[in-house]
């Protein structure tokens, strides 16, 4: 074992995984470096993830994030999925926790600066601009090259390097980590809209297209997100005011992928780095968040060589969970479609699935962290 004081950590990558590490290894008295080759957190009006739940709520507790989160996010009552506008099912997201609802919903950038302003109180500032160029040499003794903006170089040599560097991870790629898996044909697109006035934010929507699906998020009190299996979708949006701008616009691919060791020597994986899946569930930043929050405490009792062991199981159950939903929500088969739509409305009168989705939603299907206590 690395006694803790002579440790170095460099943290490659500053997204939301890489600022929770550093959080939370901050918080426990361990100060490391972090860099990321962005010029700053992610901008606020191009979230990628929105849905922030409720094991992230708590794993932000102790470093009083959580409340930052609860007072600026949107809570979730529920989620209606329809099929061609005819109502199927209403999902309940708030039948788990009195308090705490299973999502709620703030920008991916709103939540990275929340996290970066409560990790300078503890005097550590990412290094942006600071590019990984390379990872060299043993996995027990990493030798990191990195590239400042101005094109300087630096050799560091880290007791510990984390590679929370995103899904195509120079960290994970240097070192020949496998990261075996599938891509979907599909291809999904997204808008963000504005609106004028208030719109209706308790719920996201899904309307089944039959075959596609047309999805509804809220993203703030006045902007909703379409995200779509169809090139067409702008047309099928049914706006609840005219629209006075479109805040984002992008189109992307899914993969389901995940390292098979998310460590090697001293070098660890976390976040999109070690693992990435569709948007369905919402689960990406959340897991990369979960990660962060086992590796530091592991880290603080010195205990980091068990976090793959530990992790892996909780990544392979969210990538079935995120492959069996975004299966439902773009399978094409006319017979398949007709089973879907008819078995939906059933699942009202069978309480133990929705309140297994709803704790898959939550994020609470993943084990329980040992340095928080139980409240329930
Ligand atoms: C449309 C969409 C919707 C989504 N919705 C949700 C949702 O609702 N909920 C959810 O939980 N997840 C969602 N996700 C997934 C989520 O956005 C990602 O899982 C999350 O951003 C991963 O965080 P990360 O910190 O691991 O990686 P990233 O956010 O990709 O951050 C990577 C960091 O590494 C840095 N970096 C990259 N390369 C280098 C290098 N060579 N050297 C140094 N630094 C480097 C980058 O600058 C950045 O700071 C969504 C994704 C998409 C595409």
């Amino acid at each position: 074992m690395v006694s803790r004081a002579d440790t170095s950590i460099l943290i490659a990558g500053a997204g939301p995984t890489g600022l929770t590490l550093a959080l939370e290894l901050a918080r426990r008295g361990i100060k490391p470096r972090i860099v990321a080759s962005s010029d700053g957190p992610v901008a606020e009006s191009e979230s990628r993830a929105l849905g922030v739940n409720a094991r992230t709520l708590m794993l932000l507790g102790p470093s009083g994030v959580a409340d930052r989160i609860r007072e600026q996010a949107l809570p979730i009552e529920g989620l209606q999925l329809s099929s061609l506008g005819e109502p199927l099912l209403t999902i309940h997201t708030s039948i788990l926790h009195g308090q705490t609802p299973a999502l709620c919903i703030l920008p991916q950038g709103t939540t990275e600066r929340l996290l970066l302003e409560r990790l300078r109180a503890f005097e550590v500032e990412p290094r942006w601009h600071a590019k990984v160029k390379s990872v060299d040499g043993d996995p027990e003794t990493p030798e990191v090259t990195l590239i400042g903006n101005d094109d300087s170089g630096e050799t560091i040599k880290p007791t510990i390097l984390v590679g929370a560097d995103g899904a195509h991870s120079i960290v994970r790629n240097s070192l020949d980590f496998a990261f075996p898996g599938e891509a979907l044909e599909n291809e999904f697109f997204l808008a963000d809209y504005a609106y004028g006035a208030p719109v209706d934010v308790s719920h996201a929507r899904v309307d089944f297209t039959n075959p596609g699906v047309l999805g509804c998020i809220p993203v703030r009190q006045n902007v909703l997100r379409y995200i779509s299996t169809l090139p067409d979708f702008e047309d099928r949006i049914a706006h609840p005011h005219p629209p006075v701008e479109q805040t984002w616009k992008s189109q992307f691919t899914v993969s389901f992928r995940h390292v098979e060791a998310m460590s090697k020597g001293r070098v660890f994986l976390a976040g999109d780095a070690a693992h990435i899946h569709s948007p369905v569930g919402a689960r990406g930043m959340n897991l990369g968040i979960e990660d962060a929050c086992w590796l530091a405490w592991l880290i603080s009792e010195g205990r980091e060589a068990e976090y793959s062991q530990l992790r892996l199981p909780a990544v392979r159950g969210v990538l079935r969970q995120t492959k069996m939903l975004t299966a439902l929500a773009t399978m094409e088969r006319p017979a398949a479609l007709a089973m879907r739509n008819r078995l939906l409305p059933l699942m009202a009168h069978v309480p133990f699935a929705e309140r297994s989705l709803v704790h898959g939603i939550a994020g609470l299907d993943t084990p329980h962290p040992p340095w928080i206590a139980r409240t329930h």
